[in-house]
């Protein structure tokens, strides 16, 4: 049998045959990043390979790198090895990674969802041999709502707290999460964010992305300035000073593990919108069966029950242990 295109090193998952790592943890030589989330692109690598929508989040967040981008769906040869990038998805800019040799397709997930979110480049199935796949939420209780009915929910809370003369803090990933509500929101008020969502604003809104106007929150803005406000900014902002000028306000936070009560009440969060950058049990099926792959291997998240239902259904799946996050943390954009 041929040895595994794809294998696992102290660095992250490496592809022998080419010589280069995919998302790897400590540093490499060659990297291939597959999207801007912290746990993905991580600094001190020689060489970065990315898609060119990825490139200015991820340049902004690891400062001087040296990098390259390949376009969706164009091959590029590296050694005996074809690799090219497909969308995932998950937020602007992200891909699946398809590794090819010798008429051996392995394809890397990276992070996904297959809910096309109005501002991210909408998830490709690619068929393979082989698919990498994340699962964060690789348990049946996570299944999402469609996008416009949560989207429906977070407005009509929004203007409900505008109606009782409250700001509405809205606590979500700052790339990612942030700009897809943004994009998806009716426009019902002023609109104010953090620094570290309008940063990313900014550079998605030069690439073209579509975001509706913002406002940087500056130490002049307070409830009373823009009374009736949505405040987006990341979970780490909320009960802190900085949050303390939107009196009287409602706290929420948008994220797939607001669908758990306990996530939801530990985090003291009356109000969770589910809303998630992942696939859900569902999506994370209906992606793997797309892939027509014989072979699985999940990574990041509830791999364990998840690649035992997978050899249930008759699949050949396993587990791959990794350093992705998978979890809430702040990089992650879950
Ligand atoms: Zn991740
Ligand atoms: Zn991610």
């Amino acid at each position: 049998m041929a040895p595994d295109l794809l294998t696992l090193t102290p660095q992250g998952l490496f592809c022998p045959a080419g010589g280069f790592h995919i998302d790897p943890w400590r540093p490499v030589a060659r990297a291939l990043v597959t999207h801007g989330h912290s746990d993905h692109a991580r600094p001190g690598h020689a060489a970065y390979l990315t898609t060119p929508q990825a490139l200015p989040v991820i340049r902004h967040r690891l400062g001087p790198i040296t990098a390259e981008s390949l376009p969706y769906g164009q091959p590029l040869a590296i050694g005996p090895v074809t690799v090219s990038f497909h969308p995932a998805g998950h937020v602007p800019g992200s891909a699946q990674v398809r590794v090819e040799h010798r008429g051996e397709v392995w394809v890397v997930s990276g992070d996904y969802k297959t809910e096309a979110d109005g501002l991210a480049e909408p998830f490709a199935p690619v068929p393979c041999h082989a698919f990498i796949t994340e699962c964060t939420f690789g348990l049946p209780v996570f299944r999402w709502r469609p996008q416009p009915m949560v989207i429906a929910d977070v407005a009509a809370w929004w203007a409900a707290n505008a109606r009782a003369g409250k700001t509405s803090l809205l606590a979500a990933y700052s790339f990612g999460k942030a700009q897809r509500l943004l994009a998806a929101l009716p426009p019902l008020g002023p609109i104010l964010t953090h620094g570290a969502v309008e940063e990313i604003n900014q550079i998605l809104r030069a690439q073209g992305y579509p975001l509706p106007a913002t406002t940087r929150v500056t130490p002049e803005i307070t409830a009373k300035t823009h009374p009736g406000a949505l405040v987006l900014a990341p979970p780490s902002a909320l009960a802190t000073p900085w949050a303390r000028r939107f009196e009287p306000a409602e706290e929420a936070m948008a994220s797939g593990w607001m669908a758990v009560r306990g996530i939801r009440r530990r985090r003291g969060l009356g109000t969770g919108f589910a809303l998630s950058d992942h696939a859900d049990w569902d999506g994370l099926l209906t992606a793997v069966k797309a892939t027509g792959a014989p072979r699985i291997r999940a990574t990041h998240g509830y791999t364990v029950p998840f690649a035992r239902h997978l050899c249930d259904l008759g699949l050949q799946a396993d587990t791959l242990q990794t350093e992705f996050t998978g979890d809430d943390t702040p990089g992650d954009g879950a």
